[in-house]
């Protein structure tokens, strides 16, 4: 689990206002839910057979002898509000996202953490491809205005309840038969959950399962029409993507469509799906609510942060201006003169403790304001002072009832190139 502290958190706040910014354009409205749920929700819903629920979940008994757990994902608090709240009868089309922290015991490495963010949308009571398509639309816009290119949208179907169990026999006749080529933890998910296999990280697994039945042969016909329409609705918005039949996804509660967006960066290793989601039909009615489609989606937002920061952006607001003083008397006209400038909406950075001009001259450099003002007494019975640029460059002449304007109106410097 990390800290974040500031110096760090811009990147951050970069990323989640963009977000709130893109949802917000495709009519996505923001939920929050509890950190914690029933254990049972994520037990139903994720299923039990999952690496999630099985071997992540941070579970507890609290006072009342209850069975908690905090959230290891979004989409099952998520449909438990639609539920509890009974947002269908209020309306036949939901588009919600929420963002925040998830938990999971992992073994913490590079983009893999027991306290990790996620972003995340869900798209309630439409069944239709084209939400499928507006859902990874939101996404990829989301990537552009971040910035991030090398990212590769992976798409599968899985089928649904009529096709499914065809493929599974099959391939679990298949892994079956290749069972020691796989790795230990593949041999125990062919009895419990064999669809796990093909998720493994194993080059040994994965090789099996490369050569396995493919999925996508399997697909009764009204699932092949939608998953061959998904593909024509990305067509339509320009998305490029993939089909990945090995793409399996590590819930149990998909159908038909899966999707992952995967970044093709070193810096992420083995952990570099940044995303990915499907559409889950028959969780709303598994959960004992209504029978209402849905298809959604979850990113990473620690790996998205480590992308940007690979790229060497900087993401910190330097302050518009510094006030240093010059005597000790024109301490408290500082103070007022920050305060006044902040109101009127400028970044003004001013140091509490005093202390020598030089000493604050020094700090006005470190603050990386654009620009110094030095009050003095000159400057307080005069009226005038001056905006020395930090840049270097000539002092600008300023009124003292006129900072705030002037300092707008000075024309930014090219931004300093940010180091190799
Ligand atoms: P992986 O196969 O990498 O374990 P997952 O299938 O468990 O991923 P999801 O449940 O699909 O992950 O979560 C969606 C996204 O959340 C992931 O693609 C990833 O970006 C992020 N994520 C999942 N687990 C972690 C974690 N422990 N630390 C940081 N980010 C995570
Ligand atoms: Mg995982």
């Amino acid at each position: 689990m990390n800290d974040l502290l500031p110096g760090e958190i811009e990147v951050w706040q970069f990323v989640e206002s963009t977000a709130r910014t893109l949802f917000g354009r495709f009519g996505y409205g923001e939920v929050r839910t509890p950190m914690v749920e029933d254990t049972a929700l994520f037990v139903r819903s994720v299923g039990e057979e999952t690496d999630i629920v099985g071997k992540e979940m941070y579970t507890f008994e609290d006072k009342g002898g209850r069975s908690l757990s905090l959230r290891p994902e979004g989409t099952a608090p998520a449909a438990r509000a639609y539920i509890e709240h009974s947002v269908s009868n209020q309306e036949p089309v939901s588009r919600w996202f929420y963002m925040g922290p998830m938990f999971r015991y992992e073994r913490m490495k590079t983009g893999r953490y027991r306290q990790f963010s996620q972003i995340g949308a869900e798209a309630y009571g439409a069944k239709e491809p084209a939400q499928d398509a507006e859902l990874m639309d939101v996404v990829v816009q989301f990537l552009e205005a971040l910035g991030l290119k090398d990212v590769t949208l992976n798409i599968n179907s899985l089928g649904d309840d009529n096709c499914r169990p065809a493929y599974h026999a099959k391939l679990v006749e298949y892994l079956n038969a290749h069972r020691e080529e796989l790795c230990a933890d593949c041999q125990q998910r062919l009895e419990r959950n064999p669809l796990r296999v093909l998720d493994c990280k194993n080059e040994k697994c994965q090789a099996v399962a490369a050569a396995g039945p493919n999925v996508l042969e399997f697909l009764c016909a009204p699932c092949r029409a939608h998953f061959t329409d998904l593909q024509r609705k990305l067509g339509v918005l320009g998305i490029r993507y993939v089909v990945n039949h090995r793409l399996v996804r590590g819930l149990d509660y998909y159908t038909r469509t899966v999707f992952e967006f995967i970044a093709s960066h070193p810096a992420l290793g083995t952990a570099s799906t940044v995303g990915g989601g499907g559409r889950y039909d028959k969780m709303m009615k598994g959960l004992g609510g209504p029978d209402v489609p849905a298809v959604g989606y979850a990113m990473g937002l620690d790996r998205l942060v480590l992308l940007l920061k690979e790229g060497g952006k900087t993401f910190t607001q330097r302050p518009d201006l510094f006030i240093a003083v010059a005597d000790e008397g024109s301490q408290d006209e500082g103070l007022a003169l920050a305060s006044r400038l902040r109101r009127e909406g400028l970044k003004v950075d001013f140091d509490t403790r005093g202390g020598s001009l030089k000493s604050q001259m020094k700090r006005a450099d470190k603050s990386g304001a654009r620009f110094t003002l030095v009050l003095g007494e000159q400057e307080r019975t005069s009226g005038q002072a001056k905006l020395k640029p930090m840049a270097g460059g000539e002092p600008v002449p300023v009124a003292l009832d006129n900072v705030a304007a002037t300092v707008r109106a000075q024309p930014e410097a090219p931004a300093p190139v940010p180091a190799a």
